[in-house]
């Protein structure tokens, strides 16, 4: 756990001053329990936030500019409030945000600088690219006066990673990273965005996050490809359903029998996926309120094998790391969760079996693939808040 008071010192050296007028903020991260690429069809997700995350201090400056900082990056800046894109720069997160508010019509009244000190490893669908859009819409609309409604801020969060910073990302992220609740995993229809949260009761099992450590490189063309393949399905199928907008106002029989509409074959296993991903999440809530995990694992797995085989965005270094943990006596289920191509998996572990697990799978996956693996062992935390109190 990452301590605040050698963070202020941190934030001295890089801005000066005596450290008076910090205020501290976290995001957490997020791992995806069920649900995945469901969420930019207007089906439904499953996330729940991690008890680590990213924390930021941020003070006034005596002036109107923004100044930036990271303990995870060297790069450091002090830029016009009137901010603009630049390439390859971590600054583009945070300074989207206060682009976004400025379109929201909320102008800053005064310039602040910002420290940031993330948990996450950054680029595995840990979502440490929401953590820090919330973090900061959180921070300077507490800041600034402003109401902090959490579903507006993940919004607003998804509207600047898209339009400011370019990735066309769904709103899963920058949701569960904003309403997370400890112990409740959150059911998100994206098409509504009504949730609820669920208990996840997980008794003697742990929730174990594997990251392949393998480079995302593709996931970007391939997220915009899968994009336009679900609305390719989507244009088909309004021959008969002229209102269609998104797959997932779609239910599993409409589906069936009429995906002979969708000439292309590829086209045709994307759009199965996520029509069974979407129905798989209404089955993890049915086995989960009667507590039966196990039920749940099998849904996990079927999840995975559905990612791997219809929508084809795992890749070698998911597949030997899922096989692996599937080997692994105490092993409910375990899957592929984020975008895919790389970054990490999911597993139910018992806890008796977790140090077995991760020696396991991490020596199975280095022989397989010659990367070597992270594991984190983790429960569920809260969303975004305000810490006080601990200097
Ligand atoms: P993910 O969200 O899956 O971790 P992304 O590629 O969407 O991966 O986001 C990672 C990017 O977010 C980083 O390359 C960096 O630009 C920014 N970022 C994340 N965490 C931090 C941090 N603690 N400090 C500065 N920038 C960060
Ligand atoms: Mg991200």
């Amino acid at each position: 756990m990452v301590q605040i008071s050698s963070l202020k010192q941190r934030f001295i050296q890089q801005f000066g001053g005596d450290g008076s007028g910090i205020s501290v903020f976290q995001a957490p991260g997020r791992v995806n329990l069920i649900g995945e690429h469901t969420d930019y069809n207007g089906g439904a997700v499953f996330p729940a936030a991690l008890t680590f995350g990213t924390t930021l201090l941020i003070a006034p400056r005596d002036d109107d500019k923004l100044g930036f900082a990271s303990t995870n990056f060297p790069q450091s800046k002090v830029v016009s409030a009137d901010v603009s894109f630049e390439e390859d720069d971590w600054t583009n997160y945070p300074k989207g945000i206060v682009w976004e508010l400025a379109q929201q019509g909320i102008g800053l009244s005064q310039g602040y600088n910002f420290l940031y000190h993330g948990e996450i490893p950054n680029g595995s669908g840990l979502s440490s690219s929401a953590s820090v859009e919330v973090v900061t819409a959180f921070a300077l609309l507490t800041l600034e006066g402003q109401p902090t409604d959490t579903v507006q801020i993940a919004r607003w969060s998804q509207h600047a990673e898209n339009e400011f910073v370019g990735v066309k990302c769904g709103i899963m992220d920058q949701f569960a990273v904003a309403n997370g609740r400890k112990d409740h995993a959150i059911l998100l229809d994206c098409d509504t965005l009504k949730y609820t949260l669920v208990p996840f009761r997980s008794g003697e099992y742990k929730i174990v996050i594997g990251n392949t450590n393998k480079r995302r490189g593709l996931v970007d063309s391939k997220y915009n490809e899968r994009r336009s393949e679900c609305d390719q399905a989507v244009s088909d199928l309004q021959t008969v359903f002229p209102e269609l907008t998104l797959l997932g106002q779609l239910t599993p029989s409409q589906f069936n029998v009429n995906d002979h509409l969708i000439k292309n074959d590829t086209v045709r296993r994307r759009a199965r996926h996520v029509i069974e991903e979407i129905d798989r999440v209404q089955q993890s809530m049915v086995v989960l309120s009667k507590d039966d995990l196990a039920a749940f694992g099998v849904l996990m797995n079927a999840s995975h094998d559905s990612l791997r085989d219809l929508y084809e965005v795992t890749g070698n270094e998911l597949d030997a790391m899922v096989a692996a943990a599937r080997k692994v006596p105490g092993v409910l289920g375990s899957r592929m969760t984020g975008a895919g191509f790389g970054g990490c998996t999911v597993s139910l572990v018992h806890q008796d079996a977790v140090e077995r697990f991760i020696s396991e799978v991490g020596s199975e996956y280095e022989s397989e693939t010659g990367l070597k693996a992270d594991f984190y062992v983790c429960d569920i935390g809260d969303g975004v808040r305000e810490i006080t109190g601990e200097a």
